[in-house]
């Protein structure tokens, strides 16, 4: 925080400011290296059917064990979009996660993939590739994007979105209600699925109207038929109250947690027995 208050004022030096620009090229370098020697893992998180509770498919979530202890992708996303590794990370996530889903036939997979990378001009063909080069049927996948990219850059977000569309991939608008996004975003993009945000379903446990806002919402969306994910359902009653609300598909830690790759396998082989 230098001040420069004052003409010919000499510059304040601030060791602090120096110090957290350390830290932060000392993680950037840390991040480059965990993606290209796999320190980065995808984990799996099971989306189940609302009216079955079978397992329909599953979320892969971005798991960095560094280190010094795990980093938290809420910490490690917005460093790798700062620094220009976000496109490299993504293409390690889609490619690791297919490899995974590949074992796991009839099951839809979704990955998050950042406004950053959607606004690359040529995010789409690189996915198009990965997917021929892996042998992976595009209708299984489901790209999840926030609001954030259709403010900033709309253009962009929707020829990258049409093209992928065309191929059979299917797109869902993450963290719904808790940005700006609107119900006409859904319509005017073409999303397949809606996802509740996981402060949407946590305000059902305070007594208010949270319900009633969850039913709106779910409403409107039903309306424009887009079906919707509820995420971050820890409790029964919470399940219950989004499933009378008519929300098709469920997650969250009541139903199951994100897991290696290796855990999320043995899960499933449990349940098919
Ligand atoms: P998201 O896509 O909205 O993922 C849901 C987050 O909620 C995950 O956090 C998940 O572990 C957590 N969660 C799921 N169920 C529950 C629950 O019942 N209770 C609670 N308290 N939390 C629950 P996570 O894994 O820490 O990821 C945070 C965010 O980081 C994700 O939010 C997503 O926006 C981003 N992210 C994660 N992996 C990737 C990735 O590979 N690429 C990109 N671009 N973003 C990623
Ligand atoms: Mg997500
Ligand atoms: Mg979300
Ligand atoms: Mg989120």
């Amino acid at each position: 925080r230098a001040k420069a208050n004052g003409r010919g004022r000499a510059v304040e030096y601030d060791p602090e400011l120096d110090r957290e620009r350390l830290r932060v090229a000392e993680m950037e370098a840390l991040l480059k290296s965990a993606i290209s020697n796999g320190a980065i893992e995808a984990f799996f998180q099971p989306l189940v059917s609302a009216t079955t509770g079978a397992v329909t498919g599953l979320e892969a979530l971005a798991r960095w064990r560094a280190p010094t202890g795990n980093i938290s992708p809420e910490i490690f996303i917005p460093l790798a979009e700062r620094c220009g590794l976000i496109d490299a990370l993504g293409v390690h996530m889609l490619k690791t996660s297919i490899e995974h889903a590949r074992n796991w036939p009839g099951l839809a997979l979704s990955v998050n993939v950042s406004p950053v990378q959607l606004c690359n001009p040529e995010f789409a063909a690189v996915v198009i590739s990965l997917l021929q080069e892996l042998d992976f049927d595009p209708k299984r996948l489901t790209l999840e994007i926030t609001e954030g990219v259709l403010m900033t850059n709309p253009e962009q977000a929707r020829r990258s979105i049409d093209h992928l569309k065309q191929v059979g991939i299917k797109f869902a608008l993450d963290d719904f209600g808790c940005g700006y996004a609107s119900i006409g975003a859904l319509r005017q993009f073409g999303f397949d699925r809606m996802k509740i945000d996981r402060s949407l379903v946590s305000a059902l446990d305070q007594a208010s109207n949270g319900a009633d806002v969850l039913r709106a919402t779910i409403s409107l969306a039903t309306a424009l038929q887009i079906p919707v994910t509820a995420e971050g359902i820890e409790n029964t009653r919470q399940a219950a109250i989004l499933r009378e609300a008519g929300c098709d598909q469920l997650q969250g830690y009541l139903i199951g947690k994100p897991m290696s790759a290796v855990d999320i396998s043995s899960k499933l082989q449990e349940h098919a027995a």
